[in-house]
């Protein structure tokens, strides 16, 4: 009798072998043609849905986990991010590729959904949309490629990466070491690739590639509107400008530390990171007396000084200067001629809420206090900052309707109570990582899941068990 499962392997491999054509088998993983690169990344991916079992998908993305999680490794690549970026701090990129590597879902992130009746059996099952183009931003190159490649690849696609131009190194490096961990546990040559020549000619090739199913664009308004403007499933993350309300029944020792910790992560370059700070008038004074006592805030006070440093952080008045994005405050400090000790980690700046520290997304670590008169004025300037980008905001307070009240408010992806913004991304929270928040597209925090499509298969009259 014919052999069922080795027959549909036969002709799998058949077709994956003609679809295949032309496509050296070497281990390329960096393409200067769009077209390679995608075909590349169509056979291989053809081989992982169909050929590799579940149980060996994620074996060997559990292999490639335990090989990445290397100090050497890791250490490695958050400098060469820090260094080629010019942004962040490199013990927090350290922390960002750890949380990377081990809390992003995989392959058993996955349930099945079956339903039974009078008429039989339905099964619902997540399948993969083939060749994924993941386009990632200059502020995480390297915990955006572990993040979206655990994802994407667990539910069985295919990724072609595109770069951002100021981080291609970063990422030649990062996909290089996913690929070599592939190639040692015996995952298809192709599955990961990236381009080299990042352009907008090459985005746009890459976008409306036929072999392309879905688009993950992770990065400002352009690549979101480019990525939607495309025609195919899309997941949009886009940009943020978190609040973080403060109110008079907050613990307010601990939110002074997980504001500051929170909005100088990796010197403010996340999305989800506090940008701005609105603080009941009542309990101000406190507030900031605990952020300064720390000695990780510094407070600059001086009005000409606060001017300076808006002239050289905002270019034109209303964008901020991408050459001080992600830069330490001693770095900014310095570029207005104040010294500040090596142990800060935030300016701190008292604004009104009309400045542009307060309403644009900065990405940098520079924290404006806004004075309020209570939580409702609070809360409409939270809303108001927020710019409907429906992205992340925090409160601290232990009054349970303002908790309540706020999060339903704001509609954000993200709503932290009580900690710093990263507790939402499963750092010192109980949750999975996740580097790309669909905000714009409504997926939320991605997981394997927002990379697949549902299918339902509907048999009649047999297999209910009662
Ligand atoms: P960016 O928008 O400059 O670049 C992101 C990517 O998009 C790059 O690869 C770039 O080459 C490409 N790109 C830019 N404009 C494009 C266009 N018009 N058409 C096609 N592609 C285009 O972003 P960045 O400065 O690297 O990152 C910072 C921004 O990204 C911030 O706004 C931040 O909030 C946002 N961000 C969002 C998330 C999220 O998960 N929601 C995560 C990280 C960063």
């Amino acid at each position: 009798m014919v052999d069922q499962e080795m027959l549909v392997k036969d002709v799998t491999r058949r077709v994956i072998a003609l679809l295949g054509e032309g496509i050296p088998d070497e281990r390329t993983i960096g393409y200067d043609s769009v077209d390679s690169a995608v075909k590349a990344a169509v056979k291989a991916q053809r081989a992982w849905q169909w050929d590799f079992l579940l149980e060996e998908r994620i074996r060997i993305i559990n292999g490639m986990r335990r090989e990445l999680l290397d100090d050497k490794i890791i250490e490695e690549l958050s400098v060469l991010a820090a260094e080629e970026t010019g942004m962040g701090r490199v013990s927090d990129k350290i922390i960002k590729k750890r949380l990377s590597i081990e809390k992003t879902p995989g392959p058993e992130f996955f349930r099945v959904n079956a339903l039974t009746g009078d008429h039989g059996l339905v099964l619902e099952e997540l399948s993969p949309f083939g060749v994924i183009a993941a386009i990632t931003p200059s502020t995480n190159p390297v915990a955006s490629i572990f993040n979206n490649a655990i994802c994407i690849l667990a539910g069985g696609n295919g990724v072609v990466f595109a770069p951002h131009p100021s981080a291609v190194r970063s990422t030649l490096r990062a996909v290089e070491l996913v690929c070599q961990a592939f190639e040692r546990l015996g995952a298809p040559n192709g599955l990961v690739v990236t381009l080299t020549k990042p352009s907008m000619e090459n985005l746009e090739k890459l976008m409306s590639h036929p072999s392309i199913k879905m688009i993950s664009a992770t990065g400002g308004p352009g690549v979101v509107k480019a990525a939607l403007s495309s025609g195919k499933p899309a997941i949009g993350a886009g940009p943020g400008n978190p609040p973080v309300l403060v109110d008079e029944t907050a613990d307010l020792r601990k939110a002074a530390i997980d504001i500051i910790m929170g909005c100088s992560f990796d010197n403010n370059l996340t999305c989800i990171a506090e940008k701005e700070l609105f603080a009941v008038n009542c309990i101000a004074d406190e507030l900031k007396k605990h952020m300064l006592e720390s000695g990780l805030a510094f407070e600059l006070k001086n009005p000409e000084e606060v001017k300076s440093l808006l002239a050289v952080t905002l270019k034109n008045d209303k964008e901020p200067n991408k050459s001080m994005v992600g830069k330490s405050p001693q770095y900014l400090l310095s570029k207005i001629g104040v010294k500040i000790p090596e142990k800060v980690r935030l300016i701190l700046i008292e604004t009104p809420e009309s400045h542009p520290f307060v309403q644009e997304e900065m990405m940098m670590p520079i924290l404006p206090l806004v004075r309020v008169s209570d939580f409702e004025e609070g809360l409409e300037a939270s809303l108001r900052a927020e710019h409907g980008y429906r992205h992340s905001a925090v409160i601290h307070s232990t009054n349970i309707n303002h908790m309540s009240v706020m999060a339903r408010a704001m509609e954000t992806t993200l709503f932290t109570k009580n900690a710093p913004s990263y507790a939402s991304i499963g750092y010192g929270g109980d949750c999975p990582t996740a580097f790309t928040i669909a905000t714009t597209t409504g997926q939320g925090p991605t997981t394997p899941l927002s990379f697949c499509r549902t299918r339902r298969c509907t048999l009649s009259g047999s297999f209910r068990i009662v």
